[in-house]
Formats: structure tokens, sequence, C-alpha cells
């Protein structure tokens, strides 16, 4: 299929079988190639565009097995939606032998502190309850290269901007950053402004 045409790993490729998908969507074609060259990204996609392999199939192909500490954070505004892009996550790393955890509010924090001691490659959560086990020193986001926030204007509108720049003052400065949103009304565009390198605007 055309997902070989992006220099995939075998691993990656062999997920993306699995998953049924046979060619990328119109969101994949224009987001995968720039975030495999490391590109911040401003997306304006909605929901069923297939946004989430959109920038899981990159993320998936960059992260490093063999290191220890997360590399890559997707920041949510709601449980499900965590749950949702962790499952997308553990399917299309299954043959790298990836690890995504899901951390949101309304679970015991024990465990999921439990779940962070472990070997973790990706992490999929609600802004409060990140921000909670980063100063709480139970979330590591000292090797954070790639940070996705997914449905922004969603984000914003219930109130979550604080928590959202918390978060990213708290992260490496060098890293990829890919905020993807159905709108994006003036608070989303400044805080791109504010967090994003010279990002490229993909418009669908
Ligand atoms: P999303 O927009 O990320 O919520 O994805 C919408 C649905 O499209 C999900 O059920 C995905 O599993 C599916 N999907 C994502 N990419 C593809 C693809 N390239 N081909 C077929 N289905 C896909």
């Amino acid at each position: 299929g055309q997902f070989r045409a992006y220099g995939l790993s075998e691993e990656i490729v062999r997920a993306i079988g699995s998953l049924g998908y046979a060619d990328p969507t119109p969101v994949q074609r224009e987001v995968i190639p720039q975030v495999l060259a490391h590109r911040d990204l401003t997306v304006r996609a909605q929901t069923g565009s297939g946004k989430t392999a959109a920038f899981g199939i990159p993320l998936c192909e960059l992260v490093d097995w063999a290191e220890n500490r997360p590399q890559a954070l997707v920041l949510t505004p709601t449980r499900e939606l965590a749950g949702q892009v962790k499952e997308d996550l553990i399917n299309i790393g299954r043959f790298k032998r990836l690890k995504t955890v899901a951390i949101y509010g309304q679970q015991p924090f024990a465990a999921q502190k439990i779940e962070l001691k472990q070997k973790v490659h990706a992490v999929a959560g609600t802004p409060g309850r990140v921000l909670d086990h980063i100063r709480r020193g139970t979330l590591d986001v000292g090797r954070i290269r790639f940070l996705v926030i997914d449905e922004a204007d969603e984000m914003l509108n219930r109130g979550f901007i604080e928590q959202v720049e918390a978060i990213i003052e708290a992260l490496p400065k060098d890293r990829v950053t890919l905020l993807f949103s159905a709108t994006l009304p003036e608070d989303v565009e400044r805080l791109c402004r504010k967090h994003l390198r010279n990002p490229l605007h993909i418009e669908m």
C-alpha cells in the first residue's frame, strides 16, 4: 500500500496492515511525512478523519524502544479520548513492543503511579491528571521529544488552558509539537504562537 512510501519500519507497516488500513487518509497523507521530518504542525481536522493514526504512526516510528523514559505525550480533553489514543498507539506500536499508558482523573492515582514506574514510551492523558503526576514526580517528562495537543479547541473550552501551559513549561524545549483542532479560535492561535516552532499549518 501507499504507507510503504514513507519509509516506515517493518514493524509499523505490519501493524498498519493488521489494522486493515490499506491507504492513508487525506490528513495522514499531509501529516505523516511532516512529523517524520520533525516539523511542528497545527492541523485543522475533525474526528473521523484518521487524525489519531496521523500522529500515532510517525510517533510510534520515531520513538526509541531502548529509551527507558517517556518520549511522547498526548494531551486530550476527555478521558474517553485519552483511552482511545492509548488503544490506537498500542495497536500501531504492537510489533515494536511499545508501551503506552493512559492517565486521567477519577482513576486511582496509585495504580497510575505503578504503571508509570515501568518502561513507558508514550503517555496519553487529560491535563489535570498529567500535571498532577508531573508535580508529584511520578511522570518523568525530562525525555519528552513529542507533544501532541489533541482537540485543542475543546481543551480550551473546558478551561484547561492554564494546565496545558503549565505542562508545556515543564517539557524539554527541544521537541516536536503537534496541535490538532477542529476550529482555530484566537486562544488556540495564541497557544500556537507561544509554544510551536515555525509550525506548518495543515487545513483539511
Ligand atoms: P480518528 O479520526 O482518529 O478518530 O479515526 C477515525 C477512524 O478511522 C478510526 O476508527 C480509525 O481506526 C480509522 N482509520 C484511521 N486511519 C485509517 C486508514 N488509513 N484507513 C482506514 N481506516 C482508518
